[in-house]
């Protein structure tokens, strides 16, 4: 008899919401993990760093469990296939597992708590990837909030020590289920290649006190890299608010915050996978032209500080805060193409890569979002090379043939296009 403890995006023995409490039920526990068919099957990139990284990840997981006589329960296939053979395997009496917002994954949940319902099967699932969920932080009314800083107002006014609490689950590792080594797949045994692709390394100290001043320039390696590992909670994000409390960080706690705040909507709107929050825009003419689509992806826009973004997306898996919302407003305002092309672009590209702050982050800067500000507001590409890479540090690091001076003739004149966008915007929000 066990209890199973099933990792998803919590890819981590520390300050873990579920797994604290499967050790303390009476069952030994069993960790286990899906390479899921149904989410794999839809990657392009049979090297995809992502998958690389989960490997790598749940390898190290591995050795630490050896240490505790345990193992990990790796499997591969679609959930439902694969919960079936662990319940044929093993005589499970509960199971454990960390909320998660987006769509695919309530419906997956949902499926599963029926089918252990029915095998009379305890199912205990927990918050854990953000520190105020759902409606945990909503309007007076109880509505939700749908703009940032009077979420963030109430955020900051109930974020109490007590949120913050480390899970210690170090003092009851002693509680896992005992076992020789289970079989670990490898990267071919589950369809991919290894990727070459380095991932930022796990460090706060020394990043967020200069994070305030300098966050905004992208030649600066000043922001944290941690999105990848928030992503795949090789972090808590308990552990990354508290050093943001102890240094005072308060500028990059309220970018914590918007990664709460998204997820929050997203939960609460699963329609904005695929439709405009302000619904009048999904009335836009897009023009979706196929070559500068491509021109765009590939960097070779013309317009530099766009170049150096997607190229430094296309052979890093990232890109600076600043300059997704330059490539994003240049992509729907400039170039008039669906928000819903970038979307799915840097879906596939960023290691960092997160549902609700993805689809978020794109439907502000397009405009049809999250967002207060009126939809006139057009970025204007040299304004902000001008402002934050004055000197084009970023861009010469990126784009190189910017440096000799070579003319690269714009992909679309700025006034021209700001005048399009402008009608084209008018025409859909008026009708
Ligand atoms: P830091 O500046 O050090 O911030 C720390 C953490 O706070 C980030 O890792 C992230 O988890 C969170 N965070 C910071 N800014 C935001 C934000 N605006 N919204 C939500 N969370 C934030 N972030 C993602 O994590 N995944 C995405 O897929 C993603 N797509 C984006 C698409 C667009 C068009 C835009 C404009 C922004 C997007 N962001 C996304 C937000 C932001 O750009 C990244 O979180 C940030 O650049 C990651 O770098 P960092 O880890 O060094 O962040």
């Amino acid at each position: 008899e066990i209890s199973v403890c099933w990792l998803r995006r919590d890819l981590r023995l520390e300050d873990h919401a579920a797994l604290y409490a499967a050790l303390k039920s009476p069952y030994p526990v069993l960790l286990l993990f899906i390479f899921d068919r149904n989410i794999l099957d839809q990657l392009s990139d049979r090297e995809d760093a992502r998958v690389t990284f989960i490997h790598q990840t749940l390898q190290n997981i591995q050795s630490r469990l050896t240490t505790y006589g345990s193992s990990l329960l790796i499997k591969y296939g679609t959930p439902e296939t694969c919960w079936t053979e662990v319940l044929n395997s093993y005589t499970v009496k509960a199971v454990f597992t960390n909320h998660d917002y987006e769509p695919y994954a309530q419906e997956r949940d949902a499926a599963l708590a029926e089918y252990l319902a029915s095998e009379q099967i305890e199912f205990k699932t927990f918050k854990d990837q953000v520190i105020f969920e759902k409606a945990e932080v909503v309007k007076a009314d109880g509505k939700p909030y749908t703009v940032f800083t009077p979420y963030f107002k109430q955020w900051k006014q109930k974020l109490k020590d007590f949120y913050l609490k480390s899970y210690p689950v170090d003092k009851y590792l002693k509680n896992l289920f005992k076992t020789d080594q289970l079989s670990f797949p490898s990267l071919k045994d589950i369809g991919f290649n290894g990727s070459k692709q380095k991932f930022p390394a796990l460090q706060l100290e020394n990043k967020l006190d200069a994070y305030e001043e300098k966050r905004d320039f992208p030649a600066e390696d000043a922001t944290t890299r941690i999105g990848v590992h928030l992503r795949f909670g090789t972090i808590s994000i308990r552990r990354a608010a508290r050093q943001a409390l102890e240094e005072n960080a308060d500028k990059w706690l309220s970018e914590l915050a918007w990664r709460d705040f998204y997820m929050m909507i997203l939960w609460h709107f699963p329609r904005i996978v695929t439709t405009a929050f302000k619904p009048a825009y999904d009335r836009i003419k897009w023009r979706n032209d196929e070559a500068d689509f491509k021109a765009w992806c590939a960097g070779a826009t013309g317009y530099p500080l766009v170049d150096a973004g997607m190229r430094q997306l296309n052979e890093t898996g990232y890109m600076h805060n600043r300059v997704r919302m330059v490539v994003a407003s240049f992509l729907t305002k400039h170039l008039l193409i669906d928000w819903r092309w970038g979307e799915a672009y840097f879906a596939e590209k960023l290691l960092d890569y997160e549902m609700a702050s993805n689809v978020g982050g794109w439907q502000w800067s397009c405009g049809c979002g999250n967002d207060a500000a009126p939809y006139f507001r057009v970025f204007n590409p040299e304004l902000q090379t001008k402002k934050f890479d004055p000197h084009y540090a970023y861009i010469n690091k990126w784009v190189p043939e910017y440096q000799q001076k070579k003319h690269v003739k714009p992909i679309v004149d700025h006034a021209f296009a700001r005048e399009r966008i402008l009608k084209v915007f008018k025409a859909a929000l008026n009708e």
